[in-house]
């Protein structure tokens, strides 16, 4: 259990006394024949109509593949809608900090900007492992939310179940455990323990595994009293129609998914082996993900040298504790030879 958990103590009271806007889906969302309640044209079916507000399909089917109960389960435009809902409903803006993991995914920071609340970061080990006492310490009284990304991107490590319960057990406030990339790691996910810890958030997504970035849907899993405070601030139809016809349809796909995942897998182990042997490359960094880091003899140069043949890979040269690396996701084995061959074909000076 988490120390001392009080939720309503952790919601910025405008939050917590909100009445929400109250959509004509949401007060009546039975079956009719004439629906003459939302001002929309009688012309175009289905897409006339607006979407279930709640998604409650999409969750029932999401249920069952997760082991998650649907009133667990909060459907946002991508993760993204998900973590900035977490500081429209936790963070007191010029008031409220967060603590998070550094390097970590950037928008956990932007976020924090765009909603005036003080960013705390906490240096990963020169491994990249995770230091629970470190985040702890960094923790005052108005600290709200710890940021966990695991595997991390950039990093592509995950940490170990025991240091992420360290965290949710030691902290009062809320722990976010961002599980992206999980379908590429070995590390257990987090969604077994919602029952366990109160303060826990597991955001996960159909962007990567999926492989649907582009329909923009997004997963936040966790007790029914926090995911009521999402839906109370969320947009009435954040998640269109079309997205969500598109997720049941892709629901169905779950067994071609498995393949791509062992195919990224299998092509993530050849592109580490095939790099490594390369001069060009100093280290790779052991992942856990669909992307690998990769410490090169000139992130600038080889990043531009691939650029010139058409190859993007992302420079993270600039990032804390990944001077002189790129992150390289893994795609096709087109895609890995070519990004393999791009490096290789780069003058060492
Ligand atoms: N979390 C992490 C760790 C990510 O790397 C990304 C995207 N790169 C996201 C969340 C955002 O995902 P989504 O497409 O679901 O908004």
């Amino acid at each position: 259990m988490s120390k001392s958990f009080n939720l309503s103590a952790l919601v910025r009271s405008n939050i917590l006394s909100l009445a929400p806007y109250s959509s004509a889906r949401s007060e009546f969302s039975g079956s009719a024949s004439v629906w003459l309640d939302a001002n929309e044209s009688p012309y175009n079916g289905p897409y006339n109509r607006y979407p279930d507000p709640l998604q409650k399909q999409v969750k029932e089917r999401l249920s069952a593949i997760k082991g998650v109960d649907a009133r667990r389960i909060f459907l946002g435009n991508g993760s993204d809608e998900c973590i900035d809902l977490v500081y429209r409903v936790f963070c007191e803006p010029h008031t409220d900090n967060v603590v998070a993991i550094s390097p970590s995914y950037g928008m956990y920071e932007v976020c924090a900007d765009i909603n005036a609340v003080a960013y705390r970061k906490v240096s990963l080990a020169a491994d990249f492992d995770l230091d629970a006492d470190a985040l702890l310490a960094a923790t005052d009284a108005h600290t709200k939310v710890i940021w966990i990304c695991s595997p991390n991107n950039p990093t592509g490590n995950a940490f170990s179940a025991e240091a992420i319960e360290k965290v949710l057990s030691g902290f009062s406030g809320i722990v976010v455990v961002d599980e992206a990339y999980a379908d590429f790691s070995s590390q257990p996910s987090m969604l077994t323990r919602l029952d366990v810890y109160p303060n826990l958030i597991v955001l996960q997504t159909f962007s990567k595994a999926w492989g649907s970035a582009g329909v923009r849907l997004g997963m936040a899993m966790a007790s029914e009293e926090i995911l009521s405070l999402f839906n109370k601030v969320k947009y009435p139809y954040n998640v269109n129609m079309l997205t969500q016809e598109y997720a049941l349809r892709h629901i169905d796909r779950m067994p071609e998914v498995e393949q791509w995942i062992n195919s990224i897998l299998s092509e993530r182990s050849r592109l580490i082996a095939a790099l490594d042997a390369l001069p060009q490359v100093v280290h790779i960094f052991a992942s856990d993900a669909n992307f690998v880091l990769v410490l090169v003899v000139d992130a600038d140069g080889i990043y531009t040298h691939l650029q010139q043949q058409g190859i993007i890979v992302r420079n993270r040269n600039k990032v804390e504790k990944c001077l002189g690396c790129l992150r390289i996701t893994v795609g096709t084995p087109e895609e890995n030879n070519a990004v393999i061959n791009g490096i290789k074909s780069y003058d060492i000076k």
